[in-house]
């Protein structure tokens, strides 16, 4: 049971952004749209679809507007995509996007070397979304790069952290998500991250967002779940990296994530046998073995027939 009591987990998928983007042959159009449309038939009901940032420094994801534009739309469905400022702002608001989520990194070298400019920067030209974002009547969320840790830097500083935190706040953002980027989070480094949060921003929703670069990825699910945290970002058979940062690999795999927690007792609203048959369809999409376990071994209790089985010898 969690700190609020509550046994529902919302999951938002973020392959189709976090993960695709790190891929370096062109996926089609036809074939995003495709895995987004069967993630929703499966019953996610926050999906980050795309990212609104410059084409030229992201070309597999330039297709953006083309893919918001295909995707089904269903009632209850949100559809979020990225927007680093005015610019992606307005194109994301022509997409019809429901959530605009800003990302800034909380380490100043990250920072430079994914966005190319300073925190500061980053939470200037933020602040121009915010109009924009208000006059559409879309709804907007933070995000944060690297919160638990940077490979240019090691741990963060929790200033940083706040003061990104306290620009959300001050436009009015409630819902803002805990990025680990590349892989560095652990469940202490985790407490003591959501715990300085929730400190002094009590009244902010927090969202974890881990990737399992050192295998400790559920760990910290299960550490933020004690927490009281019931919001996690994953991609569908663990896709995912970051092109700017350096031995990034995969998100925390949602089919896997969703297996845990139904295990646990928590409800998510999504059918693990659909999503494993998303998961497979990715990897042929990808044209390769993704890191998704519960789509090799599926769920504990789906029993074999002794007779499929061949016994091995030795
Ligand atoms: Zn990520």
């Amino acid at each position: 049971m969690s700190a609020t009591g509550s046994r529902f987990v919302t999951i938002t998928e973020v392959g189709t952004r976090d993960g695709f983007q790190a891929e370096k042959e062109q996926i089609s159009v036809a074939d995003k749209v495709a895995v987004i449309d069967a993630l929703i038939d499966a019953g996610l009901r926050s999906v980050e679809a795309t990212s609104f940032v410059s084409p030229r420094a992201l070309p597999q994801l330039a297709d953006a507007a083309d893919v918001m534009a295909q995707v089904q739309r269903k009632p209850g469905v949100k559809l979020a995509v990225l927007v680093p400022n005015a610019r992606g702002a307005e194109r994301a608001a022509a997409a019809k996007a429901d959530v605009m989520v800003g990302f800034i990194s909380a380490s100043e070298s990250h920072c430079k070397t994914n966005l190319n400019k300073t925190i500061d920067e980053a939470i200037a030209d933020f602040a121009q979304v915010v109009p924009i974002a208000n006059q559409w009547g879309i709804q907007m969320h933070g995000g944060l790069a690297t919160a638990f840790g940077c490979p240019f830097e090691g741990d963060v500083p929790i200033n940083n952290i706040l003061k990104i935190v306290g620009a959300y706040h001050a436009h009015g953002i409630r819902r803002i998500g805990f990025g680990d980027t590349t892989g560095m989070a652990t469940p202490p480094v985790v407490t003591r991250t959501v715990e300085a949060v929730r400190n002094k921003f009590p009244d902010v929703q927090i969202a974890l967002h881990f990737h399992n670069t050192r295998g400790v990825g559920l760990a910290n699910v299960m550490n933020g779940l004690q927490l009281g945290v019931l919001e996690y970002e994953s991609s569908i058979a663990g896709l995912g990296g970051c092109p700017f940062a350096p031995g990034a690999t995969g998100n925390i795999c949602t089919e896997d994530l969703v297996y845990l927690l139904h295990e646990c007792g928590y409800e998510t609203g999504i059918d693990l046998d659909k999503l494993i048959l998303v998961a497979k369809e990715v990897e042929k999409i990808v044209g390769r073995q993704l890191p998704g376990q519960m789509m090799k071994a599926g769920p504990r209790l789906k029993l074999m027939s002794t007779a499929s089985v061949r016994t091995a010898v030795g």
